[in-house]
């Protein structure tokens, strides 16, 4: 059935499930075996390097302060965080954030690295049973592939200072070397979770399996914030609870960013809703035309979207329309505007882009969206999904967004009736009408 895979990975389904038994585990259902392989070594190496710092590496009497001091922060955390979590629940969508690295770093700076890797396990796992139970194979990895990141941060550590965390000196070498650090944690980390993201979701772009630079700048930040809470842990402990409440305020205020973001975006295809892609292009318009440059925009309606759902159902029609969305998104640059109009309608603004140029990429977005087919659903060829465009251009159609916006969906309206799956861009000579019965039905 379509969709299937992706339904046995949804939290909602598996979360219960998943500790029933391993042939459960949609590990099993990653697309390839090396996958597969891929996350289980790196569970394995987390694993087998645990016990080996165990067996070779001697625990120290102080490493017992710390480390029950990190746990039991890592444990009031998410607990106090589970109220700002329970109102992200409430937006479906926004991905959860974590800002374990806080007591993760600080562990693996700190701690003998067996111990580290029990605070980075259980700082997963709790969270894991009470607040984001995705299923636990994901969950696995993430512990593992931040217990790998630590031995690797622990590893350049002991390779380059000849003393502790603890007893090194607090001068500048000192300071950069466990910045070093830091960035090789941060690496190895973002290294192994994209791997598995790129490889184990079918169809990814690495644009897609990457996070956004402000998360990339939000992890360092927690990482830096684990840096003084390993100073203050050896030096003057105490100064634990000012870094608690650091965390939670930093946690609710990447809640509210994040909500931010999402206010912006159409749930259904993750592109701009109507309100903010005109607000975004009335912008980029204002920003161009003070450059005495032209702008394209783009009107798409997909073609008798009403058959397809009455024949294929809606769940269906929805798989399409972000479908459309990705090509959309895939064939322009990030610098331009794509917003999901209404329901089936989408509209792009093509910064720097005159006639010639705005033609030639509806083209291709036309010919893109008529030759690929759906993941997972079931059509016949004779049923691809296509899109009809109009095309405008600023200045010579319109000296206001409204106006060019009205041009592009006028010059869609010939579009259509020009017999659909064609771009129709405003002043060419417009083409004959192609008037079936059911065309005319549908315009
Ligand atoms: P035309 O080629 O003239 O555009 O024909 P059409 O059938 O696409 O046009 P019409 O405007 O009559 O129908 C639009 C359809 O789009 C109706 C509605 O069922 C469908 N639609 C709108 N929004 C959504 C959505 O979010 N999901 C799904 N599955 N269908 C949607
Ligand atoms: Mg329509
Ligand atoms: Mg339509």
């Amino acid at each position: 059935m379509a969709g299937d895979g992706r339904r046995r990975d949804d939290p909602h389904v598996t979360g219960g499930l998943a500790i029933v038994g391993i042939p459960r585990w949609g590990l099993w259902q990653l697309p390839n075996r090396a996958v597969i392989a891929y996350v289980l070594a790196v569970d394995l190496v987390a694993l087998l390097g645990a016990a080996a710092a165990f067996v070779l590496i001697p625990i120290a009497g102080g490493d017992l302060f710390p480390c029950v001091a990190l746990m039991a922060c890592s444990v009031l955390y998410t607990e106090l965080s589970r109220p700002i979590e329970k109102i992200r629940e409430s937006y479906k969508g926004a991905p959860h954030i974590a800002l374990m690295s806080v007591w993760i770093f600080a562990a693996v700076l700190l701690l003998h690295p067996g111990l580290a890797a029990a605070v980075i396990v259980l700082t997963f796992y709790y969270r894991w049973f009470r607040i984001q139970p995705n299923p636990l194979y994901r969950r696995t990895f993430s512990a593992s592939a931040t217990v790998v990141s630590g031995y690797a941060a622990a590893g350049f550590l002991a390779a380059t200072s000849p003393v502790l965390f603890t007893d090194m000196p607090r001068n500048i070498p000192a300071f950069l070397l466990v910045v070093a650090a830091a960035l090789v944690f941060f690496t190895v980390n973002t290294l192994l979770m994209t791997i598995a993201v790129y490889y184990g979701t079918p169809h990814t772009k690495v644009r897609d399996a990457l996070a956004t630079p402000a998360d990339y700048a939000l992890e360092l930040a927690t990482i830096a914030l684990g840096i003084l809470l390993a100073w203050a842990l050896a030096d003057w402990p105490i100064a634990l609870a000012l870094i608690i409440g650091i965390t939670l305020v930093l946690h609710r205020s990447v809640l509210i960013r994040q909500l931010r973001d999402q206010a912006r975006l159409d749930a259904k295809t993750g592109l701009l809703n109507s309100e903010s892609w005109r607000k975004a292009a009335d912008d980029e318009l204002a920003r161009t035309a003070s450059t005495g440059q032209e702008t394209g925009v783009l009107m798409l309606d997909l073609d008798h979207f009403k058959a397809i759902n009455d024949r294929h159902g809606h769940p269906t029609g929805d798989v399409l329309l972000r479908m459309v969305a990705d090509t959309l998104k895939d064939e322009v640059r990030s610098s331009d505007l794509v917003g999901r109009f209404g329901g089936e309608e989408f509209v792009l603004l093509l910064a720097k882009t005159g006639r010639l140029h705005a033609r030639n990429i509806a083209e291709r977005i036309r010919q893109r969206v008529a030759s690929t087919s759906p993941d997972g659903v079931d059509m016949p060829d004779l049923e691809r999904v296509t899109v009809s465009i109009g095309v405008a251009v600023y200045p010579q159609d319109g000296t206001s967004l409204d106006n060019i916006v009205k041009a592009a969906d006028r010059a869609l309206y010939v579009a259509k009736r020009a017999g659909r799956n064609q771009v129709f861009v405003k002043g060419d000579p417009p083409p004959p009408v192609v008037t079936t019965a059911q065309t005319s039905d549908h315009v």
